[in-house]
């Protein structure tokens, strides 16, 4: 008991020392070079701005706020953070909407990414059209988010291919994780769409990186969770964007879609027809219809390439409120109300056309094709025509519409996870119907569907499970602080389900507490990670919040 007490006292007193070391370090910012202190911000509402997340559930306290004005800022940070003998951590910060502190630090510094606009001076996003060798590309700051990138490319006729379903994300952010969307079983991620890198490393060199040139940096980076360095430009690919609708088309729209019209301005009524696609929900109440369908869709399988679906996604529409039926014609509603009453789940596939000018002819017969041998629910398809940009902006109007109501700032137990397609079943049956069904709490927006594993590019640090497709589920939940344990229950309900029939899922946008669970995510990839980190970022200082080597 003795010996005991002693030990515990040691590493007590260790502890404090470490701690106060580290803390006067961090004092010791304050006496860096001026280019450094002239940009640190420590008032108190910048600081608590940047203790917080999208999920609203880890708080952090960083030092100070760190507002470059200049990539080599970035640079003069890292080196001065490397000088030290305990270095301070550093996170940069794209626009947060991590839920689980990733992009945060405690006592350390915190990058706000978003300054370096000014630096940029309006050139943050530069688009080429006519480089020979690899086509069409954007340069595009690390800072910059991906509604700004659409609409710089849509103005020169192009598009990147790949995207996530909401647009107000940073580049540097979506390209730490991977970036996925219904369009990833046909383009791959956003990572594997990426031509050329820029990053300061964890030791202050600016690099630029590629497949080629740097390559071991530029596949770290790519799904690196921020470990390696800070990326402040990605070349992004582009594709033609589906060319303008004649006029004949949006008179031939104004005049029979006028229900979509009702509440747009006259300038938004003409954007808004610009580009279009045509999206469609398909309603299920057999999972193994569905999942047989959706992986129908993403395999090419009697599909030629021009006339496969251009996003393919899913989810569930559950017996719990707020059941959201604003897709669907009204008369529609009270019949697909009625079906998730009897049947408590009903799974939706969500596919989109693209088309235009050249294709609007025979689009309602591409995808007539594209249905006709899908096993929904007979006259449960519903579809509509919306612009390109407002089908790519989609979640953004509910962002305005949570936002009025209070519920956008709360908190965010998230859970995202790649199931291998092999076990997918089971997961229905053990997650959806066992866990989600059985319990009396609201699953929130729960989102399903599959991927090509071929379009991933395996020397990243992406990990994706080994079965040559695999589903994306994402338990969005928003709730109220009281009910946020419950959530977290449920989570790790769901996970220990998964562990302990072996299922090999991999998480997305991962939350590991132990050294142990972060081994596991990464597999046989661990090896390599823990290489690159030593290489590039070798007294451990970049991005912190992820909880990986700190
Ligand atoms: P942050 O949260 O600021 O940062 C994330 C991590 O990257 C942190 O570790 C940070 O330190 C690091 N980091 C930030 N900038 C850089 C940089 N320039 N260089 C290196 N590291 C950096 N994801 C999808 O894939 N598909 C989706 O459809 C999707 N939908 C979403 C919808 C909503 C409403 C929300 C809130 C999130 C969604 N996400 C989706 C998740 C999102 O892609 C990630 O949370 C992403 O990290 C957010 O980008 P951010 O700019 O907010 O990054």
């Amino acid at each position: 008991y003795y010996r005991f007490s002693k030990a515990l006292i040691m590493l007590c007193l260790t502890c404090i020392v470490l701690i106060t070391q580290a803390q006067s370090q961090t004092w010791s910012l304050l006496q860096a070079p001026k280019e450094i202190t002239l940009k640190l911000i420590r008032d108190p509402v910048t600081l608590s701005l940047a203790s917080i997340d999208y999920g609203h559930i880890v708080h952090d306290n960083p030092f100070a706020i760190f507002a470059p004005s200049s990539i080599s800022d970035i640079s003069l940070l890292i080196n001065f953070s490397n000088s030290l003998a305990i270095p301070i951590t550093i996170a940069p910060r794209g626009q947060a909407h991590s839920v689980h502190g990733q992009a945060m630090t405690n006592h350390g510094v915190v990058v706000n990414m978003t300054e370096l606009n000014g630096f940029r001076n309006g050139d943050g996003i530069v688009v080429v059209v006519d480089d020979t060798t690899i086509g069409p590309y954007a340069d595009v700051g690390g800072e910059q988010i991906w509604i700004d990138v659409l609409h710089a490319t849509l103005e020169r006729g192009l598009t990147p291919l790949s995207w996530t379903d909401y647009l107000y994300l940073s580049v540097g952010g979506t390209l730490s994780n991977a970036g996925i969307s219904g369009q990833t079983f046909r383009f791959g991620p956003q990572i594997s769409n990426v031509h050329q890198l820029d990053v300061v490393t964890g030791k202050g060199d600016l690099v630029t990186c590629s497949a080629e040139n740097n390559s071991e940096l530029f596949y770290a980076v790519l799904g690196g969770l921020g470990q390696f360095g800070i990326i402040t430009r990605a070349r992004i690919a582009l594709g033609p964007a589906p060319t303008r609708a004649s006029i004949m088309h949006i008179l031939f729209i104004l005049f029979y879609h006028t229900d979509n019209f009702k509440e747009k301005t006259k300038t938004d009524k003409f954007h808004a027809y610009i580009w279009l696609v045509k999206w469609l929900r398909l309603l299920y109440n057999d999972f193994s219809a569905f999942s047989g369908d959706q992986e129908h869709l993403i395999s090419f399988n009697g599909i030629n390439e021009t006339n496969a679906a251009d996003y393919v996604e899913g989810f569930l529409l559950q017996n719990q409120p707020p059941l959201d039926l604003s897709f669907y014609p009204e008369p529609d509603q009270p019949r697909i109300t009625s079906l998730v009453t009897q049947y408590g789940i009903i799974y939706v596939i969500e596919l989109v056309k693209y088309y235009d000018n050249s294709t609007q002819e025979h689009v309602d017969e591409d995808v007539k094709l594209l249905v006709e041998r899908l096993k929904f629910f007979p006259t449960f398809m519903f579809e509509k025509d919306v612009s390109y940009e407002e089908f790519l902006n989609r979640v953004h109007a509910d962002e305005l519409f949570l936002r009025s109501q209070g519920l956008w700032d709360v908190p965010h137990p998230w859970l995202n996870l790649f199931v291998p397609a092999s076990r997918i079943s089971d997961f229905d049956e053990g997650v959806f119907k066992g866990i989600i069904l059985q319990q009396n709490i609201t699953a929130g927006l729960v989102i399903i569907y599959p991927m090509n594993r071929t379009k991933w590019d395996d020397n990243m640090s992406a990990v994706t499970p080994h079965d040559d497709v695999f589903y994306v589920v994402s338990f969005l939940r928003s709730t109220v602080f009281d009910k946020l344990e419950e959530f977290k229950a449920q989570n790790r309900q769901i996970l220990q389900f998964c562990a302990n029939a072996g299922m090999g899922i991999k998480q997305y946008l991962p939350q590991n507490k132990t050294r142990e669970k972060w081994e596991e995510q990464f597999g046989p990839k661990w090896k390599t990670f823990k290489q690159r980190k030593a290489q590039f970022d070798p007294n451990r200082i970049l991005s912190p919040g992820q909880g990986i080597f700190n």
